[in-house]
């Protein structure tokens, strides 16, 4: 065998272009025996109970593909899986562990050489080459398998093969968690037609096929009106602003230029339409900002409208009283709307994340939804379902102690949920009496109603990196004020902590990329960024200001601060706006300034600020990153990521105790704000204010409610003195099943980001 390397890479770049993973694992199995002459080339994939299924085989018999499954540590496949090394053998049936499966047909081969695949530490999968002499493979081949092998781990852990995900017969199939809760109810088949098939063909009327365009965009539109309405009654005037996001896009002149540029080229509109749709959204894929980035739905949904309507199919509301359960690649707003108000049950997407704007809506309108789960097979209309949103499961007609006993639950949720309700209008309060104070972060106006309607006492957190990446160019002064100025009436008479732009690092502007960094989380991000801009910057501040005037509720947060040279610079800087609006006239009170600690550098600094700033939020996102070397961001290292991490709670308290030391009120507000067993140890630390998306205040203010700090600070006494962030995290658990409060786990939404709704801002 010559040319490993280039053999690799072949293999490597013709798997990449299928589409399907089984049409990948197809593919490689295939390439592998024709470029190691080798008789049979088998895939195994570890199945949630060890077993390994045969996934694909080249040579062995077809029946046995997808049938086969070898129980955990039983024959060579399992002694390579146990051992995590190569097994090669010149003649397999005289080896003791061998293991004859009727099935293969495989007593024709006698060499064997397996090799595991190997995922964050574990194993999931063989590749098997076996051939009919007895003969060993040479060390070259073993090491292409090898190489290969590592290769395929990386592309099949994310692949739903890998996640063994049952066929609808089979009862469960896993997903991601969408939106809280258990719905039981009859599937309904979500089909948008499809678009991304439509070829480009010749336009041969351009006229006409301008006009179709405009009375196209007025049906659809007119369409979107109407589904508006329909949910009107149930949505916050936010999460309405979802269809706002559908209504501006076909608003957009940039995407209608697009689609009459298409049409002027010559293309037909279907040709035109899926060209356009197929730009913008690759356009958000490629963002790095995870929210921003869900947003290519959106995209999908209303190209799909607008050609479903080309096509005259209309979208019909559902006449039924049957419960019911959505499922389909994607469920648009559009299908929710067409339910019923009351018989909507549950949501399940074999795509999308807990990032979607159907989970966002989902979490809205209190309807479970399981998202992610990858194909079904074998679905059809009215099987029962039952979506579990807590765990991330869907039940295919399961049987009747199942279907009790999540009956059961749902009855118990619904009890648990009427509770959240009532306590919204409550101060967060633990039972010993300490008031500690809840703030919502966000970024987009369409998410400041859910943190006042969920009691928001302020905002902890503006991201004002959001309406940056949503347009075309940097807004303007006058754009931004009148962004600001909107967010800070919503909380008049509260405080908004502003942060200026921080942009760099995982966040990037689609109209200013920042280059290639080698390292771009310790790069030209925040402030860093910003000083360096500092005409970018001082048109952010005077705008904040200047929407502030009367208002007097903005506090200045600064990202990214890590030595006090930044915080002298903005002073600087600051001081100079003030003077320039004050010269043209405007009243104005100098904003409270503070500094998000979240490079590691800032704690040790902390001493040298009294007198400089006024707080100090704690960005624990960027602080766990960096504390911990862990890119927050990286799916290869997430599993590592955990923020009730020692060495976090650690530097959490060196912040409270200088800061106290220093005369600086502290707040938190990265993702540990909404994890509970991550509040039970900040609460115990000294914590007193929190800030998080607007849908975690209810249960995070459930579980304040609910717990005495002296326990709190017990529990964070023992957690410091805990190596293991695993152990931290059960013992917590533990305690907080002790006092019967562990419905906090499945009821807080798994929301990663500040969750909003229309990019309306
Ligand atoms: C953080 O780092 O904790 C934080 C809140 O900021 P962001 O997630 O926007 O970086
Ligand atoms: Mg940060």
């Amino acid at each position: 065998m010559t040319g490993v390397l280039h053999h690799l890479a072949r293999i490597v770049h013709t798997v990449a272009l299928a589409e399907q993973p089984i049409d990948q694992v197809n593919l490689v199995v295939e390439s592998i025996s024709t470029t190691m002459a080798a008789d049979v080339c088998s895939l195994y994939l570890a199945n949630s109970r060890g077993e390994m299924l045969l996934l694909a085989s080249h040579g062995l018999a077809g029946a046995a593909v997808r049938k086969v499954r070898i129980p955990p540590g039983k024959g060579l496949v399992g002694l390579v899986a146990a051992s995590r090394h190569p097994v090669n053998l010149a003649d397999a049936e005289s080896h003791p562990a061998y293991f004859y499966i009727a099935e293969t047909e495989e007593e024709r081969f006698h060499s064997f050489c397996g090799v595991p695949l190997v995922h964050t530490g574990k194993v999931i999968g063989v590749l098997v080459v076996q051939g009919r002499e007895v003969r060993q493979f040479s060390e070259e081949e073993q090491g292409f398998l090898v190489t290969l092998a590592a290769h395929l781990a990386l592309l099949l852990a994310n692949s739903p093969l890998a996640s063994d995900q049952p066929e609808a017969d089979e009862g469960r199939v896993s997903g991601i968690r969408g939106a809280p809760g258990i719905g039981i109810g009859y599937s309904r088949l979500c089909d948008h037609g499809e678009l991304y098939a439509v070829a480009n063909a010749p336009c041969h009327d351009t006229a006409a096929a301008l006009h179709d365009w405009h009375a196209l965009l007025a049906v659809v539109r007119s369409e979107i009106e109407q589904e508006q309405q329909a949910v009107a009654g149930e949505l916050s005037e936010s999460v309405a602003g979802i269809f706002s996001a559908y209504t501006m896009l076909l608003a957009d002149s940039t995407f209608l230029d697009h689609v009459e540029q298409g049409i002027l080229s010559g293309n037909w509109l279907p040709g035109a339409l899926r060209q356009a749709i197929q730009h913008f959204a690759e356009l958000f894929r490629a963002m790095d900002d995870p929210y921003l980035q869900a947003r290519q739905e959106d995209i999908h949904h209303i190209g799909n409208k607008l050609y479903n309507a080309w096509r005259g199919i209309r979208p019909e509301s559902m006449r039924t009283d049957r419960r019911i359960i959505l499922l389909g690649a994607q469920v648009s707003v559009s299908d929710i709307a067409a339910v019923p108000t009351g018989i909507l049950m549950g949501i399940v997407c074999f795509e999308g994340s807990a990032l979607s704007h159907t989970a966002v809506l989902a979490n809205a309108l209190g309807v479970p939804a399981v998202m992610g789960t990858g194909s079904i097979r074998n679905l059809v209309n009215d099987c029962l379902l039952i979506v579990d949103g807590n765990s991330g499961q869907v039940v295919l007609n399961p049987a009747a102690p199942v279907l009790a006993e999540y009956r059961k639950l749902e009855d118990d949720q619904r009890l648990l949920l009427q509770q959240l309700e009532q306590i919204r209008e409550f101060p967060a309060v633990t039972t010993d009496g300490t008031e500690i104070t809840l703030y919502t972060n966000t970024g987009l106006l369409a998410d400041i109603s859910p943190g006042l309607r969920n009691g928001a006492q302020g905002v902890g957190l503006y991201r004002t990196e959001i309406p940056f990446m949503i347009r075309n160019s940097f807004p303007s002064e006058e754009e931004q004020v009148a962004v600001y100025r909107q967010v800070l009436a919503a909380y008049a008479g509260r405080p908004v902590h502003m942060r200026t732009l921080d942009i760099g690092g995982d966040k990037q502007l689609p109209y200013f990329p920042l280059g290639n960094e080698e390292n771009p989380a310790l790069g030209w991000r925040g402030i860093r960024f910003t000083l360096d801009n500092s005409q970018l910057l001082m048109t952010q501040v005077r705008a904040m200001i200047r929407a502030s005037e009367g208002l007097d509720n903005l506090r200045i947060l600064l990202p990214m601060v890590s030595s006090t040279g930044e915080i002298d610079e903005f002073r600087e800087l600051l001081a100079d706006a003030m003077r320039q609006l004050q010269a043209e006239g405007l009243r104005l009170k100098r904003p409270e300034l503070g500094v998000m600690v979240e490079v590691p550098a800032a704690i040790s600094q902390i001493p040298f600020w009294s007198g400089k700033i006024d707080f100090i939020s704690i960005g624990s996102n960027d602080l766990s990153q960096y504390l911990l070397a862990l890119d927050r961001n990286n799916p290869r290292v997430a599993a590592r990521y955990d923020h009730v991490h020692p060495a976090v709670l650690l530097e959490v308290r060196r912040i409270l105790e200088l800061a106290g030391a220093h005369g600086l009120p502290v707040s938190l507000c990265g993702e540990m704000a909404s994890d509970p067993v991550a509040v039970v140890l900040l609460l115990g630390l000294g914590l007193r204010t929190l800030s998080m998306s607007a849908t975690k205040i209810p249960q995070i203010k459930w579980l304040i409610r609910s717990l005495p700090l002296a326990s709190a600070q017990q529990l964070a006494l023992d957690a410091l003195a805990c190596v293991y962030p695993a152990e931290i995290r059960s013992r917590v658990e533990a305690a907080l099943a002790n006092a019967e409060m562990q419905e906090i786990f499945s009821l807080t939404p798994p929301l990663q980001k500040t969750p909003g709704s229309a990019p309306t801002a």
